[in-house]
């Protein structure tokens, strides 16, 4: 503009008008228009962007990239929400926690590929042995919880045999099967907090890792 500014006022003198006239007025119509239509497009652009950008965060915190599964965050607050229900309509509701077995081993042994390749594969039979209303989450590594609405004691039990089975018949790692050790809780009346229910699902989790693992226990 400076360098516009500069060649003309070279080429036709430098002539101060404070007044401006009508056609430039309208000259300047167009050009206005013009910039007014690009800012516009250009702030649609950039928010379109921010709204992409923020859906992309907001599906990245709640579900797990690798494994298609909720994140902990987003389980937990399920478990929370199911809590609350118990609490106040006394709805049944059971926890399962799944870990898979020496899980280290077959990472040290056939790569961490292959690991990640048997978390899939896990994460598969998870999805397709669960109903619409259950949901598995990312516990840890290679732990899963699994949130069983209006699931009692026994069908919990029975949803954990079956998963066991499904993953010790049907994932192996080269001739070796792999295995699951699952926890069941049961929501119980003196469970306040949520730390309660998933301690105890977490507790029977440990008690079939110590009795040699493959094996579920409430
Ligand atoms: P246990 O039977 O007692 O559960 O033994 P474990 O070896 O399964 O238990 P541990 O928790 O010691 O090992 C879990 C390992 O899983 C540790 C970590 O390096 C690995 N791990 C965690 N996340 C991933 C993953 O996404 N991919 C792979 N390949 N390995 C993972
Ligand atoms: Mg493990």
């Amino acid at each position: 503009m400076a360098l516009v500014a500069l060649a003309t006022a070279a080429l036709n003198g430098f002539g101060f008008q404070p007044r401006t006239q009508f056609p430039t007025m309208l000259w300047c119509m167009p050009f206005l228009l013009c910039y007014l239509l690009a800012v516009g497009a250009s702030t649609r652009m950039f928010a379109d962007k921010v709204r992409a950008q923020k859906r992309a965060l907001e599906h990245g915190s709640r579900i797990d990239a690798q494994t298609g599964l909720a994140t902990r965050p987003q389980w937990l607050a399920l478990v929370m929400a199911e809590l609350r229900r118990f609490h106040r309509y006394g709805a049944v509701s059971s926890l399962l926690m799944v870990d898979i077995d020496r899980f280290k081993r077959i990472n040290d042994g056939a790569g961490h590929l292959a690991g990640d390749q048997v978390i899939h594969q896990v994460c598969a039979i998870l999805r397709e042995n669960l109903r619409s209303a259950d949901t598995a989450g990312r516990y840890g590594g290679d732990e899963f919880g699994v949130l069983l609405p209006g699931t009692g004691r026994e069908a919990a039990l029975e949803v954990a045999e079956r998963l066991r089975r499904a993953v010790s018949s049907r994932v192996a790692v080269g001739s070796v099967p792999v295995t699951l050790s699952i926890g069941v809780a049961e929501l119980a009346p003196g469970m306040e907090a949520i730390e309660d229910w998933t301690g105890a699902a977490d507790e029977a989790l440990y008690r079939a890792k110590g009795d040699g693992r493959d094996c579920v226990r409430a």
